[in-house]
Parts: C-alpha cells; structure tokens; sequence
C-alpha cells in the first residue's frame, strides 16, 4: 500500500511563515523603490528651470530609471511567485513534486518555494530535448 506523502502541518506552518517573511522583506523593498523612482518622475516633470537643471544628469537619470523599472517587474514577478505557493500551501500541493510525488527537500523550498518538481525531477526535464 502507498502512502500519500505530505507535510504536516507544523512544516506547513513554518515556510509559510517563512514565505510571508520574504514576502513583508520584498513588499517594502518594492514600496521604497517606488517613491524613488515616482520623486524622479515628479522633478522631471516641474518646470522648465528644472527641468533645465536636471538636463546634465538626463542620460544617468535615464539609466538608473530604466534600472529601477526593469528591478521592479523581476520583483513583481517574484511576488507573484510568492502568492502562487501560499496559495499552494492552502491547495496541499505546496512542496510536493508534480511529476514523482515525492516531497521536495526543505532546502530547496527555502529557495525556490513555489516549485513543483523536486531537484531530480527538475534535472531530469532539463536534459531532454525541448519539443
Ligand atoms: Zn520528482
């Protein structure tokens, strides 16, 4: 007789304390970017005095602008990624392999918690040839 493997609840407990962890560290890195990135939007668009001012630095502006958009929609996505395996969590598929069944290590999670294959599974699908 197989039986289904899962985690108890007390491990279930723990990553997602340690999702909504990672989560509460992300959301307020996100939030400061955002100001900074919405003052630099802002005095940009003031005047022409300001506007003038800022001319020399437009190209650096640019740059770091364009940094802080492109930080933020990696971040989003990884906030997305979050949600997916707390709703997992809620689901009980959180941690459990898609293709074996088995139970993905703790480390990994930690890494990676909304994954769905476990580290062999997942090296597995990576060494065949894509269709
Ligand atoms: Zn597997």
């Amino acid at each position: 007789m197989t039986k289904k493997k899962k985690w108890s609840q007390r491990e279930l407990d723990y990553f997602r304390g340690q999702i909504l962890e990672k989560r509460r560290t992300l959301l307020a890195k996100m939030g400061e970017l955002k100001e900074n990135t919405q003052i630099a939007n802002e005095s940009s668009a003031t005047g022409d005095s300001t506007y003038a001012y800022h001319m020399a630095d437009a190209g650096t502006d640019q740059g770091e602008r364009e940094k802080a958009y492109y930080w933020l929609a990696r971040e989003n996505n990884y906030l997305r990624y979050i949600e997916r395996s707390l709703e997992m969590i809620d689901e009980g598929t959180f941690g459990i392999c898609q293709t074996c069944g088995d139970l993905i290590s703790k480390e990994r999670l930690e890494e990676v918690p909304h994954t769905s294959s476990c580290f062999t599974c997942k090296t597995n699908n990576a060494a065949k040839p894509a269709n």
